[in-house]
């Protein structure tokens, strides 16, 4: 056996039982860097350390991916800002950068069916765990359940704990399905409870206004939650018709009068315009 592969052998064993990948991986390559530049020890060292910081950070990200659950890949790139989506490019990259989830602020993204929203909130949530956070995506009628079971196992102090721990929550579909009071004032209790704690997004087809009709018709929770939540909330508006449908050129039949879809705009306070609006 040469020196070089003993010298190898022994370098992957140490590697393995102190858990280095990144340096088992790229110590060989930097070693050649190292002697075609005539790096000091001391700078191969630095580069070797980096690769192994690298080596861990990518490994988080790819753990923080896998917890978030997302049910799709969806990232910026892939949205067409192009199709009259009533959100503007400029605004989803500067949530990109995250620092609403730093500030454990609410972004609420509202419109028609098929206009993007759960797209982009998995993008969002994607460069959240591109950044190291802790991100959760979850179906509201989905979240409501897991709450509802867990107070019948009395499971539910561990599920809130669970749910606080992410920095970014991210709740898809709020007013698909209306909640009974009981399961209603679980997920009032979860989002109050992030409030100015944790940064949550939430995705919704209903105006404000038709928030109480999925908060078991009880006008003083989903005016709390509002007051709370909402109206210091990020509010965009996806508009138009169907993404899916325009691709096939298509238009899809405008609702009906009184529909929830029609005009998700929230109407009380101010209105996010057009584009957005940081409602106060
Ligand atoms: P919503 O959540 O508003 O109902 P989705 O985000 O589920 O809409 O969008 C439906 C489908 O259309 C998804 O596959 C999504 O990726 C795609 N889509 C919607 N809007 C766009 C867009 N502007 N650019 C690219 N794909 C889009
Ligand atoms: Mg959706």
């Amino acid at each position: 056996m040469t020196t070089t592969r003993t010298t190898a052998i022994a370098i992957r064993k140490h590697c393995r039982s102190l858990k280095l990948p990144g340096v088992a991986r790229e110590y060989e390559s930097l070693a050649r860097e190292a002697r075609e530049r005539g790096w000091s020890h001391e700078d191969f060292l630095i580069e070797v350390l980096c690769a192994e910081i690298r080596s861990r950070e990518a490994s988080v990200v790819r753990h923080r991916l896998v917890e978030a659950r997302f049910p799709e890949a969806k990232t910026l790139d892939t949205f067409d800002f192009h199709a009259d989506v009533g959100i503007e490019r400029d605004t989803m990259l500067r949530l990109a950068r995250c620092e609403w989830v730093q500030q454990n602020g609410t972004v609420i993204l509202a419109g028609p069916v098929g206009t993007g929203k759960t797209h982009l909130a998995i993008a969002l949530g994607v460069e959240a765990c591109r950044r190291r956070r802790r991100v959760l995506f979850v179906r509201a009628a989905d979240l409501v359940r897991d709450l509802l079971e867990a107070r019948d196992q009395r499971q539910l102090g561990r599920l809130q704990k669970r749910l606080l721990k992410q920095d970014l929550l991210l709740v898809d579909e709020l007013g698909f399905v209306p909640f009974d009071r009981a399961g209603g004032e679980m997920l009032f209790n979860v989002l109050s409870e992030r409030y100015e704690r944790r940064a949550t997004l939430v995705t919704t087809n209903l105006a404000f206004s038709e928030w109480p009709r999925v908060f078991g018709n009880d006008e003083k929770l989903a005016a709390a939650l509002l007051d709370r939540l909402a109206h210091h909330a990020e509010v965009l508006t996806t508009k138009g018709t169907s993404y899916r449908m325009k691709k096939r050129g298509k238009t899809a039949a405008p609702p009906p009068p009184g529909s929830p879809l029609q005009g998700a705009t929230p109407p009380s306070g101010p209105t996010p315009g057009a584009h957005t609006t940081a409602v106060e």
